[in-house]
């Protein structure tokens, strides 16, 4: 297989073997709309597409030590687990010398049970488990096609995970129903789950004035006029988080996390914050440029995203023209150029440029004071998070770059903390406050 020259050595498919097919109906899903994409389809993903995905991606980046091989949805368990023994199968008669593979699945964990865990386990699956809390918060929109909440049956698949001990990653999305309940959402994950490791995800679910209305009701099937979801308008519904109360989220997490779980629970956001203190970008949302994290369709469509697959970001399709070809085509290096030339200038001189790199294009539908277009919705809660976290991010970065563990920071927090709390023990009514709000202390904390 030749490969161009300005194809990348390393990139991510997201692939969807039952494209937007699921078994359940989360109101803030916007993908369930994508089955309009492909209407007659059976959503099945083809042996004859799979061998030849599988070989297109190993053989293409016979550099990487470690290839991952993704699947999401819709819901990728509806294959049934013989689909995934083929994988497996697959992935070992075309892995390249010296190459090192991770297969993981993101999923709902309605449907998983022993025998689904036992195989996970067996091939070393990471799991990616959908989870927005606990029962009344997870229920409120992570609902079947019946309408009812899918806590329970999460549960019992989490169990069977446990029981195997499978590697999980809790996806926890971030929305109305929960983006107030931080610490009850991490401790539940922490202490309940006992999870090691969570993902926070933004629900932001874009709408023009004209889909508003039919986005409020859901994606699903059976609405009648249902929108096909597309990257337009600059509304968002009511079920999104607002741009302040993420950022206070994730601070109010951080908050506990960096005084007592650094080094035993991995939270996304702060890892990939401690990357960018160091200048090393893992996440495509938070890097300079992207375009090297596609999504794969259930009939070898390629697209440029998972969050653009829409029509006009459809690159080709994997069994008429090589994969690599389209991965490394005008149309996508330009894509992923895109992230980088598009910024405003309110984030070109941002002091926290450096972490935040605009955040992903597809929510970048805010206008700057100076009425420049192309503004990350989030832009407010992410500069509340970034400043909350730069002090500790400094001293974690400094820990590692003389080979010492962040968990120093732990320490370190308590010391600042005790301090604060002299501090606040000492100060008169009218000192400045101890907080450095710059008011007085009885303007402030004072009585
Ligand atoms: S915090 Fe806001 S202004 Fe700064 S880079 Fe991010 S989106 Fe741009
Ligand atoms: S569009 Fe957003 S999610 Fe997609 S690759 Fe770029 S930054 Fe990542």
């Amino acid at each position: 297989m030749t490969i161009p020259d300005n194809a990348p050595p390393r990139y991510h498919v997201l692939a969807k073997p039952t494209g937007a097919i699921c078994n359940l109906d989360c109101k803030y899903c916007f993908f369930l709309s994508k089955e309009l994409l492909y209407p007659g389809s059976r959503f099945r993903m083809a042996d004859e597409l799979l061998a030849s995905y599988i070989r297109q991606l190993l053989e293409t980046q016979k550099t990487a030590p470690e290839v991952n091989i993704a699947w999401q949805g819709g819901e990728p368990t509806l294959m049934g687990l013989d689909f995934f023994r083929r994988v497996v199968e697959l992935a070992a008669q075309y892995r390249q010398p010296g190459q090192s593979i991770l297969h993981s699945i993101q999923t709902n964990g309605t449907r998983l049970d022993d025998e689904w865990a036992a195989f996970f386990r067996q091939h070393n699956f990471l799991v990616g488990l959908s989870v927005d809390g606990p029962q009344p918060i997870h229920d409120t929109y992570r609902v079947d096609k019946g309408g009812q909440g899918t806590f329970e049956r999460v549960m019992q698949g989490w169990q069977a995970l446990r029981r195997r001990a499978v590697d999980v990653n809790i996806l926890c999305t971030v929305h109305a129903a929960n983006a107030d309940r931080p610490l009850e959402l991490y401790r539940f994950f922490r202490d309940e789950l006992g999870a090691e490791f969570i993902q926070f995800i933004p629900i932001i679910e874009r709408t023009t004035p004209e889909t508003l209305p039919l986005a409020e009701q859901g994606w699903t099937v059976g609405r009648a006029q249902r929108p096909l979801y597309t990257q337009h308008g600059d509304l968002v519904t009511t079920r999104s988080v607002r741009p302040e109360q993420y950022g206070r989220f994730l601070t109010a997490i951080f908050d506990e996390w960096v005084r007592r779980d650094v080094g035993r629970v991995y939270v996304q956001a702060f890892d990939v914050a401690l990357g960018c203190w160091l200048g090393q970008y893992t996440l495509c949302v938070h890097t300079p440029t992207c375009g090297n994290a596609l999504a794969l369709e259930h009939n070898g469509d390629l697209y440029a995203c998972d969050h653009y697959v829409e029509p006009d970001y459809r690159l080709g399709n994997i069994l008429e023209t090589p994969m690599i070809d389209l991965i490394a085509s005008p149309q996508q290096r330009q894509f992923g150029l895109n992230k980088l030339t598009s910024l405003p200038k309110q984030c070109l001189t941002c002091d926290v440029r450096f972490a935040c790199h605009g955040g992903c294009p597809k929510d970048r539908f805010l206008t700057t004071a100076d009425g420049e277009p192309g503004l990350h919705y989030l832009c407010a809660g992410y500069k509340i998070f970034f400043h909350h976290i730069s002090e500790a991010m400094n001293f974690m970065a400094e820990e590692l770059r003389h080979n010492r563990a962040p968990a120093g920071v732990m320490a370190y927090m308590a010391r600042k903390d005790a301090a604060l709390r002299q501090a606040f023990a000492k100060a008169g009514r009218n000192d400045p406050c101890p907080c450095g709000s710059g008011k007085k202390y009885k303007q402030c904390h004072g009585r």
